[in-house]
């Protein structure tokens, strides 16, 4: 399929800034072939962009898009209550099949809000790629893993499902599944363990997406067992020998910074899910200022309570301004190139800009909405006073999957229908 977007304000890399220009953009199969109309004789479908602002898909850095389902059921809780007590009683009551529904609930929400890719860490094989696959979304998987010894025997039949998963979807999906390993964090996979993982990760050649460093409890646990802190032992494990994408990093020393530079690791922030769940928020100012590479999630809707990237994006950009009682501190382009750029970075995809070469994943947002007028500066209404309504129409792969506020590939009152059912199955 052949796309023309015509005259449209464009978020464009510019001189390594991020400039809003007007463009003439032109996909062609899943790339972006030019910006000013080269190309765009034959298109499939020509877009009139004069009402339109085009922006890189968002990426979604940190996800559990299953977890949708447990939208507003365990609220007000600390963390370990939250998770222990609430969450995983009704993980446990989920059955094969079930995560496919709640997942595409998550993928529904994320594709209304301008999110193409997601990195998603998840229980049930299987689910969550035919989600991917039947929705055209883009998505990095990693199936969740646990263990206490060397060759847990849960923890290795979640490893054989990870391969199987790999072996089930690699090149399929015209390639939008690609694969990591997700040890799920240092207080559920014991050293031993996450050097079977290690060695699995190397085996395949794949990255790792873990949680890390997430609550005060945590570093307790760690310290307690290991003496030293999560960051620290997860490189005495090796685990950053491989490419690391790590959810959270809220509890992080000057050490743990520096080792997190040093290894290239990538910083999944989720202002939301930190604040919600009461564990602050990560150090993004001093990770930035370190060179670290920083990309935004949402974290599982059980935490969050919603897949919206302006919401993160807008808070990225405003908490740190508050804490540092300083209003440089984390700019508008910070917090929108975390959404998009650090995510590909972190994802390790060709994603996350728009420019010649890149895959065509567009996000074009109404400029008709009041909230967008005047528009006077189109980078920091993304930060500052978008919210997500905007979104009209999203591109992923070269496809169109929100048509003028339409899914095109998803059933979405089917997709509610079933994951209300399927609460009403699980809840406490
Ligand atoms: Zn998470």
């Amino acid at each position: 399929m052949k796309i023309w977007i015509k005259n449209v304000r464009a978020l464009v890399p510019c001189a390594g800034k991020l400039a809003v220009q007007t463009c003439s953009i032109v996909t062609d199969g899943d790339t972006i072939v030019s910006l000013d109309g080269t190309g765009a004789e034959n298109c499939d479908r020509v877009i009139d962009g004069s009402k339109l602002f085009a922006i890189p898909g968002l990426v979604n850095a940190h996800s559990h898009a299953y977890m949708s389902l447990f939208r507003n059921s365990a609220d007000d809780l600390p963390f370990m209550t939250w998770l222990f007590d609430r969450i995983m009683p009704m993980e446990d009551r989920l059955r094969p099949g079930d995560c496919y529904w709640t997942t595409l609930l998550g993928i529904c929400e994320m594709l209304r809000s301008g999110t193409t890719t997601f990195l998603d860490m998840f229980m049930m094989p299987d689910d969550t790629a035919r989600a991917v696959a039947d929705s055209g979304m883009r998505a990095v998987l990693s199936r969740g893993l646990q263990g206490e010894t060397a060759d847990d025997a849960g923890g290795m039949r979640r490893l054989r499902e990870a391969k199987q998963d790999i072996t089930a979807y690699s090149g399929l999906a015209d390639g939008r599944i690609t694969f990591m390993l997700a040890p799920h964090a240092p207080y559920t996979c014991a050293p031993a363990y996450l050097e079977t993982v290690i060695g699995t990760a190397d085996e395949l050649g794949i990255g790792i997406h873990t949680h890390l460093a997430e609550s005060r409890s945590e570093i307790e646990t760690i310290r307690e067992k290991y003496g030293c802190t999560p960051v620290e032992l997860m490189e005495k494990t090796g685990l950053f020998n491989r490419h690391t994408a790590a959810a959270h990093c809220v509890q992080l020393t000057q050490n743990d910074i520096r080792i997190l530079r040093d290894n290239d690791v990538s910083v999944l922030t989720n202002p939301s899910s930190n604040l919600k769940l009461g564990n602050g928020f990560a150090p993004v100012p001093e990770l930035l200022e370190a060179g670290v590479n920083v990309a935004l999630g949402t974290d599982g809707a059980a935490s969050n309570n919603t897949l919206n990237m302006f919401h993160e994006i807008n808070l990225l950009a405003l908490i740190h301004k508050g804490t540092h009682a300083d209003a440089v501190t984390v700019t508008s382009a910070e917090a929108v190139t975390a959404a998009t750029l650090g995510g590909a970075k972190a994802l390790d995809l060709p994603i996350g800009a728009l420019a010649v070469g890149k895959k065509a994943d567009i996000t074009l947002l109404d400029l008709t909405c009041p909230q967008m007028n005047p528009p006077t500066n189109l980078l920091s209404s993304l930060a500052f006073s978008a919210n997500g309504s905007e979104v009209d129409t999203v591109i992923v792969n070269g496809k169109i999957l929100l048509d003028k506020r339409k899914l095109t590939t998803i059933d979405e009152e089917r997709v509610i229908f079933e994951s209300n059912r399927i609460y009403e199955r699980v809840k406490a």
